[in-house]
């Protein structure tokens, strides 16, 4: 916590939130904003929200940027060469990600101190791609006539990203972003914007030029301004599936770009022949990780009739045995839920569990030893239909439905079987027969025998999960507009 609280008084002796053609600047009004510790329910840090009189001095700072400054006049490969430097100097400031990470929303110290590796991982992989990317390809046509066929910036770019993973899921849009030449505006989620700035620190330090890159912490309202602005190019967002169809259709009305990367209620699919000791070392870090705020978390467990109880009492035995506390505590497997609102939803949807018939096997309150924080129990329900409410819809908290199937034709029906189609996994004594089975499922992402995922490989949802994909070449195509050029 010392890093983060040294970091805070940083930020409280500079006076100001907003980042803003290159210059930390003064909001105009604005309402008051706080940092909350989840943990203990302390106030770390209050700020002015950005108003929407901000936002247009930030479309126009990136616009000018885009159109005139400096950086349309580098070449892909100095753009890369800053995007690299930005790498360095976030990867120097790990330990201060990870405990922005813990300290804002929760997230255990041993996870955030590993998974925070992906900030600046992603500015060093877009860096280098933008330094080897084929900008401009020529194709020779069947009838000898020349096409040069050249990736163009998308433009501005709106970044609006939630409180869940708040560094990395700005790493993504910013890195692929800033890589194919875009200028951004980006809206972190009020209740965690500690970590843009440590971003907009480091954008200053490198000599990022002004306007290119903007930050601008804020709730919805403010959000709703940016994604409307008709100087906004393409909207990025990551948030929940509700706000996603919104922005959609805002973005519709004036054919903006926008990628989309929303909720999602992913299967593990346990086969016949799994190997439960092996199926666990995913499935129990996974099913729940950040007490279940993750928007690939496999929160619906498809185990065979046959072997139902056996997969049940051998995953309960796991978690039952999770340590849930301090989120700064080394050994701390699940923290607290981010925020007030948050443990409200959770226990509104294991109240439903209970209400439509679920059998509520372990869990399903708050812990007894711990008397402040956003505290739920590790909870599981059994017997779960798919068509309950727990199964259909995003909890996002530490709540897992296990569904028993009869075989296989049931077993993929039932995974796809949701609106959603983001994330899943399929267990497998086979693995290749495990590969059959995951290509019959409707979803982004899908791992046999664990739960994987690399910023090298893209990511992104089916069906409600959103559109478009992040990581790695698709991440970059993704901001980048196609312009055929005939050689007469
Ligand atoms: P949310 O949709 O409420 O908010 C996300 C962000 O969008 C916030 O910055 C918020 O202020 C802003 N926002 C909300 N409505 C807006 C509007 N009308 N116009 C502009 N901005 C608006 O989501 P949340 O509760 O912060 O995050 C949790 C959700 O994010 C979950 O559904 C989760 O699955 C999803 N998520 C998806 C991914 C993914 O990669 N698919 C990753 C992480 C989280």
């Amino acid at each position: 916590m010392e890093l983060l609280k040294t970091e805070i008084e940083t930020i409280k002796s500079r006076g100001t939130s907003l980042f803003l053609d290159g210059k930390w600047t003064q909001p105009e009004g604005g309402a008051d904003l706080q940092v909350v510790n989840p943990h203990n329910e302390e106030v770390l840090l209050t700020y002015k929200e950005a108003t929407p009189a901000d936002i247009e001095k930030a479309v126009t700072a990136a616009r000018k940027a885009f159109e005139t400054g400096p950086w349309p006049k580098m070449t892909p490969a100095e753009r890369g060469d800053l995007l690299i430097k930005m790498g360095d100097e976030l990867e120097r400031r790990l330990p201060l990600l990870g405990e922005a990470w813990t300290g804002q929303m929760g997230c255990p110290i041993f996870l955030s101190s590993k998974a925070s590796a992906e900030v600046p991982e992603l500015f060093h992989y877009y860096g280098k791609m933008a330094k080897e990317f084929d900008f401009v390809e020529t194709r020779i046509l069947s009838n000898g006539m020349e096409a040069r066929i050249a990736r163009e910036p998308a433009g501005v770019v709106a970044a609006v990203t939630p409180w869940n993973a708040p560094a990395v899921l700005l790493a993504y849009k910013i890195a692929a972003g800033l890589a194919a030449g875009c200028t951004i505006v980006a809206k972190p989620s009020p209740e965690t914007p500690v970590d843009a700035w440590i971003m907009a620190e480091v954008a200053e330090m490198v000599g990022l030029p002004a306007g290119v890159l903007n930050i601008l912490p804020a709730g919805r309202e403010t959000g709703d301004y940016l994604i409307r602005h008709p100087q906004i190019d393409k909207v990025a967002f990551t948030g929940s599936t509700a706000a996603g169809k919104h922005i959609a259709k805002t973005c519709m009305d004036r054919l903006a770009r926008v990628s989309l990367e929303l909720g999602g209620k992913s299967a593990a699919i346990v086969l016949e022949d799994a190997d439960i000791g092996q199926a666990l070392q995913s499935l129990v870090p996974y099913s729940m990780p950040i007490t279940g705020q993750v928007c690939f978390s496999l929160t619906r467990v498809l185990v065979p009739e046959s072997r139902k109880d056996e997969v049940l009492d051998a995953y309960t035995g796991v978690i039952g045995k999770l340590n849930v506390g301090d989120p700064f505590e080394e050994t701390t497997h699940m923290g607290p839920l981010s925020m007030q609102r948050q443990r409200d939803r959770v226990e509104g949807y294991i109240k439903k569990g209970r209400d439509e018939g679920a059998r509520l096997v372990m869990g399903g309150g708050r812990p007894k030893n711990l008397n402040s924080g956003f505290y739920v129990e590790p909870t599981v329900f059994a017997d779960v239909d798919n068509s309950m409410t727990i199964a259909q819809e995003e909890i996002f908290g530490p709540v897992v439905s296990f569904i028993p199937y009869k075989d296989e034709d049931e077993a993929v029906r039932i995974a796809n079987d949701t609106t959603y189609g983001l994330n899943g996994a399929v267990y497998a004594g086979d693995k290749e027969h495990g590969y059959d089975v995951a290509r019959r499922i409707r979803t982004g992402n899908i791992t046999v025998n664990g739960l994987l995922k690399s910023i090298e490989a893209p990511f992104g949802g089916f069906k409600q999960s959103g559109m478009g994909r992040e990581g790695g070449p698709e991440g970059l195509m993704s901001y980048l507009e196609t312009k055929t050029i005939y050689m007469g």
